[in-house]
């Protein structure tokens, strides 16, 4: 496994394998991450190792996304730890790019998702989705890959990415793989690591939510009002919790439903301490 440092690497890497074989039979695939790996970042690995035959995985903690009261210093780091997991997966490359890498001094061009960016995650953290955004288009533009995976768990960033990728026209397929959860059914993620041992189970209280509302569609509910409704009396027994958003929305363009069809999406974020929580389901 290499690991490169710069997007000249990255892109003779991409550029070499692509020319490695005839037949046009290269498929070079991208897993975009944060680091501080965890068996959700496996499992776009284990997704990309079955479709591609080239794949590369990226750690950069992206600044852009991060708003300046945010967690960007603290975020967990291991990266040799990682680069262990990743090469134990099969990775062929990770992409570790120093922050000047990928914004030069005096980098003054973003990529804005009009109207999805302002949406769910994007209304309480301003600038996250176009930090998202523009880092995901620098890294495609650098990996040109045919595939990048993401994780459902991140299901406004899926939308804003998917936006981004067709108004780019770009040449990359979006894969949406499933949310990894705990045995007890919280979502993995880096910031659990933030999580007290008492706001590790009040975390669980976002998982509660969201298993209720499948239930209550699997028993005929499809009115919006109602399962949100629902979904917010379980956080009104949990009052330490902190309710952000709990929304029944379109996954494409992230606008409230009415109704529930098969693909809206309810998604739910709130904090436990200072530690902000996400998690979701398409419904079926
Ligand atoms: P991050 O490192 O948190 O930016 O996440 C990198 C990618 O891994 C994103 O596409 C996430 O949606 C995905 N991911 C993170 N946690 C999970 C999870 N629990 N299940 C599936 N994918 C995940």
């Amino acid at each position: 496994m290499e690991v490169l440092r710069t997007v000249e690497e990255l892109r003779g890497w991409s550029r070499s394998r692509r020319r490695a074989k005839d037949g046009g039979a290269q498929r070079i695939g991208l897993a975009p991450t944060m680091g501080a790996l965890h068996a959700g970042h496996v499992s776009l690995i284990r997704a990309a190792r079955a479709a591609c035959t080239d794949v590369a995985v990226s750690i950069f903690v992206n600044p852009t996304q991060f708003g300046p009261h945010e967690d960007f210093a603290r975020y967990p780091r291991s990266f040799e730890a990682d680069c262990t997991l990743a090469e134990a997966e099969g990775v062929d490359v990770v992409f570790a790019p120093a922050v000047e890498e990928m914004y030069p001094a005096g980098a003054a061009t973003f990529v804005e998702v009009e109207g999805l960016s302002d949406r769910l995650d994007g209304a309480s953290r301003p600038g996250h989705f176009r930090g998202v955004a523009t880092v995901v288009a620098k890294l495609f533009v650098a990996a040109e890959p045919d595939l990048a995976f993401f994780g459902q768990k991140d299901a406004a960033q899926v939308a804003v990415v998917k936006r981004m990728t067709a108004d780019m026209r770009l040449a990359t397929e979006i894969v949406v793989c499933p949310i990894v959860r705990d045995v007890d059914g919280l979502a993995l993620s880096s910031r659990n690591a933030y999580l007290s041992g008492e706001e590790r189970r009040q975390a669980l209280t976002l998982n509660r939510a969201v298993r209720r509302v499948e239930e209550l569609v699997a028993a005929g509910e499809r009115r919006a009002c109602a399962l949100i409704a629902q979904a917010g009396a379980i956080f009104a027994a949990e009052p330490e919790v902190r309710l952000n958003y709990v929304v029944l929305v379109d996954w494409a363009t992230l606008e409230p439903v009415e109704i529930a069809v098969a693909g809206t999406l309810f998604a739910v974020a709130a904090w436990v301490g200072s530690t902000r929580l996400i998690d979701n389901t398409i419904l079926s």
